[in-house]
């Protein structure tokens, strides 16, 4: 199928064909006709998919070629996202798409000045891109008016329930027409009961288009785990980096304070890093992403809300070097390199109590990932130890047999399966118990935002693994306190 069968205006063709795409991307294919029908849309897709023109083509062409053709001042079409990083995208794509055509777009989100998005609403805007709280804002002080709203768009819904934005979706619906005056997408990585429930009253008889497999895009990529201990990681990294001589990686930490210590040592060793998260001020995280797409900047290290749904075109790498404690966020995280049928590297580095998340993730990718060697560095057996202890038996899907293989090929270097693991346990446990506390002082002040089940499920599977005890022991609390992060983060980050 090529776009031009798609329907969309002569001008928007012009404009697709100067991105330089040949054919749209499975998304756009399913949801461009849906959404150019005028049908409400509830698609399962993430970033990466392509499935931002995937709306963006079929609403600019019926803004500009709908029947009602209205021309009154007002915000025609809003569409939400949870993230500034995301909104500017989205914006930029508006711009793109719709550069022939005479319609208005313009973006809003906090942690700049409102006064020129005052003016700028006040110029009369057809497409808004927004987050919800600086919209918020905005309805509050009356600069705003949403009851022209004839589509509006949820993208990475399920991302903004994660962020706790519920409430706040729900007052900006409030000032829009009824639901069916008005065409409502809803775009997300997972159909969970959560979405499912958003979707009831907000959408009518959608169609639903989705790209296959939830990890589409993670099967493009080329996966590796060095399991490596916790106080070895940063120089790990850098020798990684410069022996690959890697010129533009991603690397991702779980907290906002470590992402900045790690761009500090990393810039120490020589190699020019930016940090990227929800307490640096818009102008620094757009600061850090132009450099980094320039080339400037080599290593940008971000947390999980700040990198979400960052479209950087060829990324080759992306470093966990902390995985995350929702398995989730590994799939987003990974999403950022392989995009848009590209090949790319995703490599995670994980510690002694980080063994019990990557158990999750690979029961979330149904897959078991290979656990790679490198020169010059042998895993201590404790380590080594501790994954093959909570392999063996633990998994209720995976494919055992290819585990095997990749790990006993990997064995000459230290990595190799061990059956003598019970030795070594009781060192293990040690090192994880101690970790275990740290990482439940870490995650105090991260941008967490797990919800309540999965952040039980990481606690068991700690547990479960000789892990945080005290992450254990202060469980009860933990609940209202994610909850209360989860405010904070969504606050930030819009
Ligand atoms: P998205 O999932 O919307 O964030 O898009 C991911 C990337 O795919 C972006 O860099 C887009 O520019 C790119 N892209 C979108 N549509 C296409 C297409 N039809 N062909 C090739 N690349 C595309």
């Amino acid at each position: 199928m090529s776009f031009d069968d798609l329907g969309l205006s002569a001008e928007l063709l012009r404009a697709v064909h100067a991105q330089g795409y040949s054919e749209p991307t499975p998304i756009q294919a399913q949801a461009i006709p849906a959404v150019l029908e005028g049908r409400d849309v509830m698609g399962a897709a993430q970033t990466g998919t392509g499935k931002t023109a995937g709306f963006t083509l079929p609403i600019l062409h019926r803004l500009y070629c709908g029947p009602e053709k209205i021309r009154t001042r007002g915000v025609r079409a809003l569409v939400l996202t949870p993230t500034r990083e995301l909104a500017a995208q989205v914006a930029d794509c508006m711009r793109a798409y719709g550069k022939h055509l005479p319609l208005r777009s313009a973006v809003i989100f906090g942690g700049v000045k409102i006064n020129p998005q005052i003016a700028a609403l006040r110029r009369g805007v057809d497409v808004l891109v927004a987050t919800p709280g600086r919209l918020l804002d905005h309805l509050s002080q009356g600069t705003v008016d949403l009851s022209k709203v004839e589509v509006l768009v949820l993208d990475e819904a399920d991302r903004m329930l994660d962020m706790g934005f519920i409430r706040d979706i729900r007052k900006v619906i409030a000032a829009l027409p009824p639901a069916s005056e008005r065409q409502t997408l809803l775009f997300s990585a997972t159909f969970s009961n959560e979405i499912r429930k958003l979707a009831t009253g907000l959408l009518e008889n959608p169609a639903i288009v989705e790209v296959a497999a939830q990890n589409a895009t993670a099967d493009r990529v080329r996966q590796t785990i060095h399991l490596v201990e916790k106080s070895r990681k940063r120089e790990f990294l850098s020798q990684m980096i410069g022996r690959g001589d890697w010129r533009q990686v991603l690397v991702f930490t779980r907290t906002k304070h470590g992402a900045n210590k790690l761009a500090t040592q990393l810039e120490k060793d020589g190699l020019a890093s930016a940090a990227i998260h929800g307490n640096k001020s818009q102008g620094a995280r757009t600061r850090a992403l132009k450099g980094f797409k320039s080339g400037d900047v080599r290593v940008l290290v971000a947390t999980d809300i700040a990198a979400r749904g960052l479209d950087i075109s060829a990324l080759p790498h992306v470093v966990n070097y902390e995985l995350p404690n929702v398995p989730e966020d590994y799939v987003h995280r990974i999403g950022r390199t392989a995009r848009a049928g590209r090949e790319g590297e995703a490599i995670s580095l994980v510690d002694g109590e980080e063994i019990g998340y990557l158990r999750d993730i690979e029961r979330l990718l149904r897959q078991s990932l290979p656990r790679t060697a490198v020169e010059d560095y042998t895993p201590p057996q404790s380590l080594v130890d501790a994954d093959a202890r909570t392999s063996s038996g633990k998994r209720a899907t995976g494919k055992p047999g290819q585990r095997h293989l990749e790990r006993s090929r990997n064995g000459g270097k230290g990595h190799g399966a061990s059956a003598n693991g019970n030795g070594r346990s009781n060192s293990g446990q040690g090192q994880d118990s101690r970790n275990g506390n740290r990482r439940s002082d870490d995650t105090r002040s991260a941008d967490s935002r797990g919800n309540g089940n999965r952040s039980n499920g990481a606690r068991n599977n700690g547990a479960r693994h000789g892990g945080p005890r005290n992450g254990g022991a202060n469980g009860g609390n933990n609940g209202n306190r994610r909850g209360r992060d989860r405010q904070h983060a969504a606050r930030a980050a819009a």
